[in-house]
């Protein structure tokens, strides 16, 4: 294996997914619904499987799905982008992530990450030769992780060329508010910084608290590429039909890094997701409201259990402080809690650059049946 990707061997979700289905326990640890997603759009799917829709789309995407994903984008936060040159179609977000970063940073140029960041940043960044730099989320009294601008100002240095934002946030359930994002929009332009943003969370936040796309700040729309993705809006993870969005020039340095990573992806799921933005919001309404049950219901049950408990603004995590269990090793715990509590969890750890720096905090998914919460959390409690 090449150096640049040694210290990344495997994904800490396949690894804690395995020892779920090893052990028989619970798994709240890799993010994904066991529920379906709406019925209309796993009909379409089916429909264009039927209908011969099974040969390689066009390059950048179906222009039905392109066309959808413009009309959302203007429909829910205003943007206006051109389908044809500003829309790009991905084999998930990781894919829009991983060229955004291929097609944009040169070797040896610094990305700034905000930690705990997402398991798949540092190793895209290494993959193009670049470095990675990670400012810290800090929880503040409430438990909120907040972000301080001027540390994010103090690591821009002269190689730093991307800002990597990901707001609803995991692992921490943050949403970055308007003053946090308006700091943000303030250095990218004052450093010129191409910014990416991952919100493929962001019909999944609640209490109403609104999620606010960084591109439509001040000066952003021209430095920005908005990534998101049908997995987690319309439960539909295993279809891996993600896209990004921004200036015709920046989405085509993407477009020439995608091409020859897959070249394309999911020709049948793409008339779906089309259907899905266009027809199926009252779902993901309802599936918000939902999570926001499920959401309390095992933040109620993990603080019962004696967890030290935040409180996600969104996303479908909850950050837990095992400080108050006695416990300040995360991988310990998260090792242990098959054989302790036959539930699988994922250790902060793995979404920091100083493994130490996450130590006490472990990860837990409420995107689960409210029964398969219950257990989990019944034993949780009669943990020895
Ligand atoms: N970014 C974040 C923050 C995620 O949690 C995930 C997992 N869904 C992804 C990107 C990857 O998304 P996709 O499955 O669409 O590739
Ligand atoms: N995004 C999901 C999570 O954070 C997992 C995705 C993956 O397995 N790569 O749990």
């Amino acid at each position: 294996l090449v150096s640049r990707l040694r210290p990344y061997t495997t994904t800490i979700f396949a690894e804690m997914s395995a020892l779920a289905s090893r052990t028989g326990s619970i798994n709240l640890g890799q993010g994904f619904p066991d529920t379906d997603g709406p019925p209309s759009v796993l009909a379409a799917a089916r429909q264009a499987i039927a209908d011969g829709i099974n040969q390689y789309p066009p390059g950048p995407g179906i222009p039905e799905l392109r066309q959808a994903i413009a009309f959302a984008r203007e429909r829910d936060y205003g943007q206006v982008f051109d389908p044809d040159t500003e829309v790009l179609v991905t084999v998930g977000a990781t894919e829009a992530l991983a060229a955004s970063v291929l097609g944009l940073i040169e070797p040896g140029a610094e990305v700034l990450l905000i930690e705990p960041h997402y398991d798949s940043y540092p190793p895209i960044v290494a993959m193009a030769g670049g470095r990675h730099r990670s400012v810290p989320l800090r929880p503040d009294a409430g438990g909120r992780f907040a972000l301080d601008v001027d540390e994010v100002a103090a690591a821009i240095g002269p190689a730093t060329r991307m800002l990597i934002v990901n707001s609803p946030h995991n692992p921490t359930g943050t949403v970055l508010d308007a003053t946090e994002l308006a700091g943000l929009a303030r250095l990218a332009v004052e450093h010129d910084l191409v910014v990416v943003t991952d919100e493929v969370y962001e019909y999944l936040t609640f209490d109403g608290v609104p999620h606010l796309p960084l591109a439509t700040f001040e000066g952003m729309a021209e430095r920005t590429l908005t990534i998101s993705s049908s997995g987690k809006s319309f439960s539909t993870t295993g279809w891996k039909i993600g896209w990004v969005c921004g200036p015709a020039p920046l989405v085509a340095a993407v477009r020439a890094a995608k091409q020859f990573l897959t070249y394309v992806g999911g020709a049948p799921f793409q008339p779906a997701v089309a259907h899905a933005l266009r027809h199926e919001m009252p779902w993901v309404a309802d599936l918000r409201g939902s999570l926001q049950g499920k959401r309390d219901r095992l933040c109620a049950g993990l603080a019962a259990a004696g967890f030290g408990v935040g409180r996600p603004q969104g996303t479908y995590f909850v950050m837990t402080d095992i400080r108050p269990l006695g416990a300040t090793d995360g991988m310990q715990f998260c090792l242990d809690l098959p054989a302790r509590a036959g539930v699988v969890a994922i250790p902060d750890e793995v979404f920091h650059d100083d493994p130490a720096d996450g130590t006490p905090f472990v990860r837990f998914a409420f995107c689960k049946r409210d029964e398969v919460i219950d257990e989990a959390v019944q034993r949780l409690a009669g943990m020895p």
